[in-house]
């Protein structure tokens, strides 16, 4: 398939002031589209200036979620060139939600290679101070305009950037877990490994009554028993437990994600012992009282890594620690960032520069 390229007439102006960017408010010049048609397969594909879209009110997608999305990042380096990490990962697992979703998968060269182009011609709106990011948001929509339950004979596929700020201002901060005893996110057999609109939609209300209450995140239990700790919110859970690395095995429930992956492989390098295996939430809050759980971490794109300071489960809470993020913690974080940023080596090959 072709990428025609068409002109930005009317640029935005320049970010000016890096310090001020809002996560998922402010958009590039540019941006991905590509059409699909049952019998045509996909095509139309672009790089077209950022602007809305016109939909017929019955699109599918407005009615019955068929969405997928993925979310990676671009980073600026000391030299000044782009690195990206690990997007054929995301591309894959792009298809992997197309798959589940009933939804037509992409060519995975030619996805990879429109996202890159895109990067390459928006490059000047990767920002440079320390910490900042242009965050990537490949889409699909079933746009079809058709009131009834079935798959779509009409998908829209598009890619939009949008300039980050360091998510840590002021220092990596621990937050505040609220482990919920009755929402649950995914259960076996559902589409909690897909990254699909309706997952998160499903999980606002739980996610309100925690912030109601003081709480950063949810902690979700797996849904038949409610008894084994899976993931939070958009970010894996990894404990440092009798000094090894415990995390829930990846069973249709949990999201397969990259940031998960790429720590898990760090810590095997480091010697540690990992176990995929699920976890109950007794073990964490005893854990945490009696001193085996010694660290806890969420892992995932927007936050890399993000200690775990505190968790609460039912009328009980336990700090971990001090309620500062743990030494291991603190090492993944600045390793997995050096390697992003080009600080450090990049031995598995997780880069690729423009
Ligand atoms: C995206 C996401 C993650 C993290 O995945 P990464 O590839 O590391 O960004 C974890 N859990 C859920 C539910 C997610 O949507």
């Amino acid at each position: 398939m072709n990428l025609e390229i068409l002109p930005v007439t009317e640029p935005k102006p320049q970010i000016t002031d890096e310090s001020s960017l809002v996560f998922g408010k402010q958009f590039t010049d540019r941006m991905f589209v590509m059409e699909y048609d049952t019998g045509k397969g996909w095509h139309s594909a672009r790089i077209q200036p950022y602007a809305p879209f016109s939909m017929d009110p019955a699109a599918m997608v407005l009615h019955y979620s068929q969405e997928i999305f993925e979310g990676l990042k671009a980073f600026r380096r000391p030299d000044g060139s782009v690195a990206m990490f690990r997007p054929a990962d995301n591309v894959r697992r792009f298809n992997q939600s197309a798959r589940r979703m009933c939804m037509p998968e992409v060519d995975e060269p030619f996805f990879l290679d429109s996202l890159l182009e895109l990067i390459r011609l928006e490059s000047d709106w990767v920002p440079r101070s320390e910490g900042t990011s242009l965050y990537i948001r490949p889409t699909m929509i079933a746009t079809e305009p058709m009131l009834g339950v079935r798959p779509a004979d009409q998908y829209l596929c598009y890619i939009i950037l949008c300039p980050v700020g360091a998510y840590y201002k002021g220092g990596i901060a621990p937050v505040k877990i609220w482990i919920s005893d009755h929402y649950v996110r995914a259960a076996e057999g559902g589409t909690g490994e897909a990254k699909t609109g309706g997952n998160y939609a499903a999980s606002l209300y739980a996610a309100r009554e925690a912030a109601l209450k003081g709480y950063d995140q949810v902690l979700w239990l797996d849904a038949k028993e409610k008894r084994y700790v899976e993931e939070v919110g958009s970010m894996n859970m990894l404990f440092l437990y009798d000094g090894k690395i415990i995390t829930s095995p990846l069973h249709g429930t949990v999201l397969d994600g990259i940031t998960r992956r790429s720590t898990l492989t760090l810590l095997r390098e480091m010697g540690y012992d990992i176990e995929e295996r699920a976890m109950t939430v007794e073990e964490v809050m005893a854990g945490a009282q009696n001193g085996r759980l010694q660290e806890a971490f969420g892992t995932g794109t927007a936050v890399v890594i993000s200690p775990v300071g505190s968790f609460c489960y039912k009328d009980r809470c336990v700090q971990l620690g001090d309620g500062q993020p743990g030494e291991l913690t603190m090492k993944l974080y600045n390793t997995l960032t050096g390697i992003q940023y080009g600080r450090l080596p990049d031995p598995d090959g997780w880069i690729i520069t423009l």
